[in-house]
């Protein structure tokens, strides 16, 4: 029997990159998905249509994670009218890189807001879905500048450090109900968020890479649904690296 078989899994910014893999690896493995999207409603709807090829169901779910009152709307709605969610990966996110004096408000509160206050806010609505069945899953996705940090980036590294407390916090609240809560920190994968990055940028981030090449979005999938499937039973409230062995604990 498929890994995910009977489960009904939300992954938030589905509709490109590595929430993209998740959502078509988890459908491989046998779950049902809520792809959530922000703005790309084309891409989301392509991948519905790939997942219902896989002969499993997809469920559009537009709403912007980093609005506390439109995720609660929604995930009711989802609860109401689809089903309990049973894996939920906090995965959406954004960039706004500059140097630190030159940073504006703006750009360290939506960075912020939709990189982490969104995982407080989607989980906290989820959670007791997977309270009531006692049995859950949630992999939030972290990244590899949370520890090795990267100038241009304080609010995103600070964010994205923000999650692994999160997550170590949780993971001991709710074990008893049978929910795991774990991180998953890539380092440099493919997606559209690398891809503006100017090529000296890239070919120096690949230098410092000991597999010599960038990650796919794919090879992160299948490390989130290992992470959520039986399998994984037994971890929670750790931190797994996919970085090409960039950043090593
Ligand atoms: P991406 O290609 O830019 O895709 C981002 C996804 O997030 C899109 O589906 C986008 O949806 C969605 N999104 C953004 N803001 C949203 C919001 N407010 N509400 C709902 N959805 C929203 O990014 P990615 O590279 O796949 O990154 C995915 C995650 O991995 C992020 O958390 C990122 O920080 C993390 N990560 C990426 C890398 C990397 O090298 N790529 C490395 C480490 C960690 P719409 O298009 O519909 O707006």
């Amino acid at each position: 029997m498929a890994e995910l078989e009977g489960k009904l899994a939300l992954v938030t910014g589905a509709s490109r990159g590595i929430g993209r893999a998740i959502a078509y690896e988890f459908a491989k493995e046998g779950a049902d998905v809520i792809i959530n999207f922000r703005g790309s409603e084309d891409k989301a709807k392509e991948l519905a249509q790939e997942i219902e090829k896989l002969g499993k169901k997809a469920y559009l779910a537009k709403f912007d994670v980093s609005d506390f009152e439109e995720v609660k709307k929604n995930i009711k709605k989802i609860e109401d009218n689809i089903g309990n969610i049973n894996i939920l990966v906090n995965n959406a996110g954004i960039t706004r890189d500059t140097l630190f004096l030159r940073m504006k408000e703006d750009d360290w509160d939506k960075v912020l807001k939709t990189n982490l206050y969104s995982v407080f806010y989607v989980t906290q609505a989820v959670l007791p879905m997977m309270m009531k069945e006692r049995w859950g899953r949630i992999i939030n996705i972290s990244s590899v500048v949370a520890f090795t940090g990267n100038p241009g980036q304080t609010n995103y590294a600070a964010a994205k450090a923000g999650i692994i407390g999160f997550t170590k916090a949780l993971a001991l609240e709710v074990a008893g109900r049978n929910i795991t809560v774990n991180v998953v920190a890539p380092g440099y994968i493919e997606t559209d968020m690398t891809a503006n990055l100017p090529d000296k940028v890239k070919n120096a981030f690949i230098e410092g890479i000991p597999l010599k090449r960038p990650g796919t979005p794919e090879e992160v999938a299948y490390l989130v649904s290992f992470l959520a499937s039986q399998k994984a039973n037994y971890i929670t409230g750790c931190v797994f690296h996919i970085n090409g062995g960039l950043y090593r604990t």
